[in-house]
């Protein structure tokens, strides 16, 4: 039975004060009974904080993105050895903004997993489709170009230390939510793509989590699907009630 995990994506909210209040009220809330894994991805000036702050709890860190080399001239960027140290566990890669706005591509995507896992470093990699792919009915398609060219080169046993997160991207930030079917079905097709690139056994471990708009309202509804382990949440995580009423549902 795979396990339930709930990641907040905190983006660009929340300076240094306002990320201690969150993980506090976060915490204070959650107690130390989780059955679900639960992760917080603050903005990179507050990791080393919520580190701390996170210690002897459940709560798991993770960043927001990372850069493919070790090292080197690439200014404004961050790389794996100073996620580890301030105390990441997981990085988000691939998310639907970092391909839109900063022209990720899979080809990056793809270097960037693999220097994640190869580093130590757990990955949620986030793969969806557009409204217009949606509408021209290619989901299917481009869910599964971005599986193929993303886990290139990734072995089965690094799959394990990866968190498939699907996020229609006509439904991240818009209020617009998937329905659980429409969810679902996609989580499915997901699984079945990686038991043809792996294996049956590989797939049925996968965690693949649904974002896009997840809200206390919407959460059990979708986490009740079978294929859908977890949500990957944006607006609603910025509110310590809303994030744990989330994680409750799971
Ligand atoms: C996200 O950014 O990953 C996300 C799902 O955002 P929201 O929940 O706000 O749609």
């Amino acid at each position: 039975m795979r396990k339930k995990v709930i990641a907040g994506n905190w983006k660009m909210n929340n300076d240094l004060s306002e990320s201690q209040n969150l993980v506090s009220g976060i915490i204070s809330g959650l107690g130390n009974d989780t059955k679900c894994d639960v992760i917080v991805c603050p903005p990179f000036t507050s990791l080393s904080e919520v580190n701390t702050l996170i210690k002897d709890t459940p709560v798991k860190l993770g960043a927001q993105n990372m850069h493919y080399e070790d090292s080197g001239a690439f200014t404004g960027e961050i790389s794996n050895s100073m996620l580890k140290s301030v105390g990441c566990e997981y990085v988000i890669i691939g998310h639907s903004e970092r391909r839109t706005i900063f022209g990720e591509n899979d080809e990056m995507i793809n270097k960037k997993n693999k220097k994640a896992l190869e580093s130590g470093l757990k990955v949620i990699f986030c793969i969806g489709e557009s409204l217009e792919q949606r509408e021209e009915g290619i989901t299917n398609e481009v869910v599964k170009k971005q599986i193929v060219n993303g886990l290139m080169n990734v072995t089965p046993d690094d799959l394990m230390n990866i968190i498939i997160a699907y996020e229609p991207v006509w439904a991240i930030g818009t209020g617009k939510t998937a329905t659980p079917e429409q969810a679902q079905e996609v989580h499915s097709f997901i699984r079945g793509q990686i038991e043809n690139i792996y294996s049956k056994e590989s797939s049925e471990n996968l965690q693949i989590q649904y974002g896009g708009s997840v809200k206390p309202e919407n959460a059990a509804t979708l986490l009740s699907q079978p294929d859908i382990d977890g949500a990957l949440v944006g607006g609603a995580c910025l509110k310590a009630d809303s994030f744990l009423s989330i994680i409750a549902s799971a």
